[in-house]
Parts: structure tokens; C-alpha cells; sequence
């Protein structure tokens, strides 16, 4: 049986990883130590991992990384100190504040005190217009990592039916962005869109970002359709898994992202590149 070619995102990060620290090395040489400067507020074990793994691509690409751990009980204003005084140390050139934020702080406050210059997430307002008018510096990890992925793999969106499922600013919302920017033809669907798997099954490439395990079945995907899932959601029995139900969609997709080994590594590497990015 014909089977979708799989979409390797953990070879393509790894050499954007590797491109990282060459330039990273060459900073170095003229005196400069591209520096990420990590902010987790709790002990919200999921951010804690996140946060570890950028730790460790930092070390990676020879990148300077500093965490600053701070505790659940930590006010508004504390972290706004934090922030601020990130800002403006010159030894610090990317600042990430891993979401979510504990519930008695504004998680629009903090984005909104990030220096834009400074802002590697791209979540800052201003960085956010700039996605929308087009010449960003830094753009949001996870839709410019799949992005990425389809320009390795010379998927090419232009001209192509897209439609990404999830509108959420992380996410669905730039990645639909991103894909009219490269000249396709985008629907964003949502949790209030009528005939979804209809119009999923129009997609040339599908992008699946919401959070809900096998919510792409075979049935909705047109057959040689880009599948690409964005989706990373935990099993009972504790198994990662996407929002596609891969076993069948990967029999009709003409290639297709796993979970885990897909979109995720390439958010972490675009967020490499983010950091680079604030020194250029
Ligand atoms: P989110 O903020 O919860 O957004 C989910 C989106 O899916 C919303 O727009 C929601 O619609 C839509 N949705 C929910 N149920 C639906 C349904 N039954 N039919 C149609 N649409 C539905 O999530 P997110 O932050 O975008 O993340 C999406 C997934 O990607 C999650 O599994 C997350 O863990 C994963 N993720 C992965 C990476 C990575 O690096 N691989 C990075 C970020 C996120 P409404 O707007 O109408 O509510």
C-alpha cells in the first residue's frame, strides 16, 4: 500500500540547529555571546520541560542561556521588575516568558513589557502587526518551524487550497498568516465552523492545531493532501500523540508530520533562530 512520505522534523531541526551555531560561533569570534534569558514563574511540570529543552538547545548551538525560576506566589510587579531589568541588560538578547502564567498575573501585561526587540516568542503586539504587514524580524516558532517543513520537503504553497484548523494567536491564526504571505489560498476553520471535514477534504495542505487527539481522520483528507499536525496531546495510557489519526491519514496523505518528531523540534529550533535574530 502507497504510504505518505513522512516528514522528518527532526533531521530538518537539527540543521537549522547546526546553521544556528555556526553563526553563533562566528559571533563569538567578533566578542559576542548570543544569550536567551528563560523566565518560568511555578512549577507547572509541563513548562518545566519546555523550558529544560531550551536550556539544552541553547547548549546546543553554543548559545548562552540564563533561567530565572521564580515561584508560584510571585506578583505582578515582581515580574515586571524582572522583565524590565531583562530588557535592559546588554548581555541578554532574547527574553521568553514560558506561558501560561500563574492566574493572578496578566499574561498581556508581561508580553506587552517585553522589549520587542527582545521578543523571541513574537507575541509583543508590535511583532504581532509586523507578522500581518509582512517583514517581521522574528516570527512565531511553531507556524514559521512548519513553514520550514514544507520548504525542505519543496512543498510549495502557492496557489494551494490550505486550511489550517485552530485560530488561536500562537498558532492557527499566524499560520494562516504565513501561508497567504507564501501566496496560498487559506481557510482557517474553528469550533464554530459548519461542514468542517468538507472543507478539510477540499485542503491541498492541511494544518491541524487544536488540541484534540485523532480529530483528522482519513475520511476528511483528500487523497495526496500535506498533512501537517500541530497538535500535541497525551494519551491516557501517556503516549504523545497529534491531532491526526496518522494509522489512516498517512495512507492517503502524500506526506505528513509524526508526533512526536514533527512540528515540535522545529518550534525549538526557530526559536534558535528568533534568538539569533535579535543581534542582526
Ligand atoms: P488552543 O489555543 O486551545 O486553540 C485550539 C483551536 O482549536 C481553537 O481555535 C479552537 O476553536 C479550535 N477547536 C477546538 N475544538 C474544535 C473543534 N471541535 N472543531 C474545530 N475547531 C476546534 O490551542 P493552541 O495553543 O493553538 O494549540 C493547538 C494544539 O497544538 C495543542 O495540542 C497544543 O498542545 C499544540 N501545540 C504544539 C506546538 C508544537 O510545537 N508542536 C506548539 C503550540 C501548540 P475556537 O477558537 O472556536 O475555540
Amino acid at each position: 500500500m502507497k504510504m505518505a512520505q513522512i516528514i522528518d522534523g527532526k533531521l530538518i531541526s537539527k540543521k537549522v540547529k547546526e546553521d544556528v551555531a555556526k553563526e553563533v560561533a562566528s559571533y563569538k569570534e567578533k566578542g559576542i555571546n548570543p544569550t536567551l534569558a528563560v523566565v518560568i514563574v511555578g512549577d507547572n511540570p509541563a513548562s518545566r520541560v519546555y523550558v529544560n529543552s531550551k536550556k539544552k538547545d541553547c547548549e546546543e548551538c553554543g548559545m548562552g542561556s540564563l533561567e530565572y525560576a521564580m515561584p508560584e506566589d510571585t506578583t505582578e510587579e515582581e515580574l515586571l521588575a524582572l522583565v524590565n531589568e531583562l530588557n535592559n541588560r546588554d548581555d541578554v538578547n532574547g527574553i521568553l516568558v514560558q506561558l501560561p502564567l500563574p492566574k493572578h498575573i496578566n499574561e498581556d501585561s508581561i508580553i506587552n513589557a517585553i522589549s520587542p526587540e527582545k521578543d523571541v516568542d513574537a507575541f509583543h503586539p508590535q511583532n504581532v502587526g509586523r507578522i500581518m504587514l509582512g517583514g517581521a524580524k522574528f516570527l512565531p516558532c511553531t507556524p514559521a518551524g512548519v513553514m520550514e517543513l514544507l520548504d525542505a520537503y519543496g512543498i510549495d504553497p502557492q496557489g494551494k487550497d490550505c486550511v489550517v484548523i485552530g485560530r488561536s494567536n500562537i498558532v492557527g491564526k499566524p499560520m494562516a498568516l504565513l501561508l497567504l504571505a507564501r501566496n496560498a489560498t487559506v481557510t482557517v476553520c474553528h469550533s464554530k465552523t459548519q461542514n468542517l471535514a468538507e472543507k478539510v477534504r477540499n485542503a491541498d495542505i492541511v494544518v491541524a492545531a487544536v488540541g484534540r487527539a485523532n480529530f483528522v481522520t482519513a475520511d476528511m483528507v483528500k487523497e495526496g493532501a500535506v498533512v501537517i499536525d500541530v497538535g500535541i496531546n497525551r494519551l491516557e495510557n501517556g503516549k504523545l500523540c497529534g491531532d491526526v489519526e496518522f494509522e489512516g491519514v498517512s495512507k492517503k496523505a502524500s506526506f505528513i508530520t509524526p508526533v512526536p518528531g514533527g512540528v515540535g523540534p522545529m518550534t525549538r529550533a526557530v526559536l534558535m533562530k528568533n534568538t539569533l535574530a535579535t543581534i542582526k
